[in-house]
């Protein structure tokens, strides 16, 4: 174990985490922020973002966040690349020891939970056997290997709606499968996909099956007409799953799956305006609190706010 003790350790590099960094490591604190991966977060996989303010030009979510690990840093903020398995509070000394991955440990004043969320499985037969081989939830990463040709995309919020327009500027042709016949997405965005002549609709309809074979992948989809019974089939080579997210809390669970800090029933973290948790000196932010408006200038809105109050606590406490 490393006998420093961190001022302000932060889990997660997303737009969340990252902004927490800038104001922690800038308002003088020694400041480490953990990342599992490629710091960016989830809006990196984003073929396209136009409401960030500040930028007149559409961008990739790619070349919104590549310098801000590089901005952090300048100010002294310290990445580790290495997964946060848990977090205990050590009451006696008050601070936090961080659990990392390869037996490696941590210990901090402060913790600011930036850990965002998941793409979330949608439990179709076929789903997990054929993930990667067919089945994606990143029309960035893999839309380009279907150049050409015909594919299916699943859900009605905003990343589906956004992603099939982004396909159907690639792929010949690319059918919205949706659930209902009304959107989440927003207004803009479903008006951008009804003007596109090779997206095609498929409304009130639910995949049954994904099926495929292990030489080809996924070879076709089975789907069902919600209102009318009425089954039929699709000859795809890839469906792009878009079925909401699942928030990322696994640090703050403990070991007989309670959570250290209070949260929602779907493991959403509660904060208060400070972006404080039920635990003092832990805080959330970004798309692991409640009510998140999971956009990305919210997010980062959020990490500055932790910060901010992450500073003054450790002020206080001196
Ligand atoms: P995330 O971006 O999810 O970042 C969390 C980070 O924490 C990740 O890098 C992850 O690897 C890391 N992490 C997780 N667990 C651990 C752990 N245990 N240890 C270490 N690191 C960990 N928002 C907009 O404003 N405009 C848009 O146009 C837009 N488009 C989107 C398009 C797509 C396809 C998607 C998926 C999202 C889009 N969003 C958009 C939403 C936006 O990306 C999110 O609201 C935002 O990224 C949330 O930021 P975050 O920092 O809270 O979490
Ligand atoms: P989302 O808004 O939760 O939408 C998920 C969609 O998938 C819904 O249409 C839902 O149908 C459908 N669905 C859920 N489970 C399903 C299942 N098992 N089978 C079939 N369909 C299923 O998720 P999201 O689109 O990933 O967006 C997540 C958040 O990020 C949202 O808050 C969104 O606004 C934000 N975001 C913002 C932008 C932007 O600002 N431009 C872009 C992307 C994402 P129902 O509608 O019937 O429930």
């Amino acid at each position: 174990m490393n006998d420093e003790i961190i001022d302000i350790a932060i889990i997660g590099g997303g737009p969340a985490g990252l902004s927490a960094g800038i104001y922690a490591s800038r308002g003088g604190k020694n400041t480490t922020l953990f990342e599992l991966g490629v710091s960016g977060g989830q809006i990196v996989d984003s073929s396209e973002i136009e409401n960030y303010p500040g930028f007149l030009e559409i961008m990739s979510g790619y070349d919104l966040m590549k310098d801000w690990p590089a901005q952090a840093k300048r100010f002294g903020l310290k990445i580790q690349t290495s997964e946060v398995k848990s977090i205990t509070k050590n009451e006696t000394q008050d601070y936090f020891d961080l659990e990392l991955s390869s037996n490696k440990y941590a210990k901090a004043k402060t913790v600011i939970l930036a850990t965002g969320s998941t793409p979330r499985r949608s439990g179709i037969s076929g789903e997990d056997k054929f993930f990667g081989k067919g089945v994606s939830t990143c029309a960035t990463c893999d839309g380009f290997f279907y150049k050409g040709k015909e594919v299916a995309v699943l859900g009605g919020g905003d990343t589906a709606i956004e992603e099939a327009v982004f396909l159907s500027n690639i792929c010949s042709k690319v059918y919205l499968i949706h659930r209902r016949d009304e959107f989440r997405a927003a207004p803009i965005t479903i008006n951008s996909a009804k003007k596109k002549d090779n997206i095609h609709f498929i409304l009130d309809s639910k995949i049954t099956s994904i099926n495929g074979n292990d030489k080809d992948g996924v070879t076709s989809l089975s789907i069902e007409n919600l209102k009318s019974s009425d089954k039929s089939s699709l000859d795809v080579p890839v469906v792009f799953v878009f079925v909401g997210r699942n928030v990322l809390n696994k640090p703050i669970q403990s070991s007989n799956n309670n959570f250290i800090c209070d949260t929602n029933t779907s493991g959403e973290v509660i904060v208060d305006l400070n972006m404080k948790t039920s635990l003092e000196g832990l805080w959330a932010v970004g798309d692991v609190r409640i009510d998140a408006p999971k956009q990305v200038v919210c997010a980062a809105g959020d990490g500055a706010a932790a910060a901010i109050d992450a500073i003054n606590y450790i002020n206080s406490k001196s």
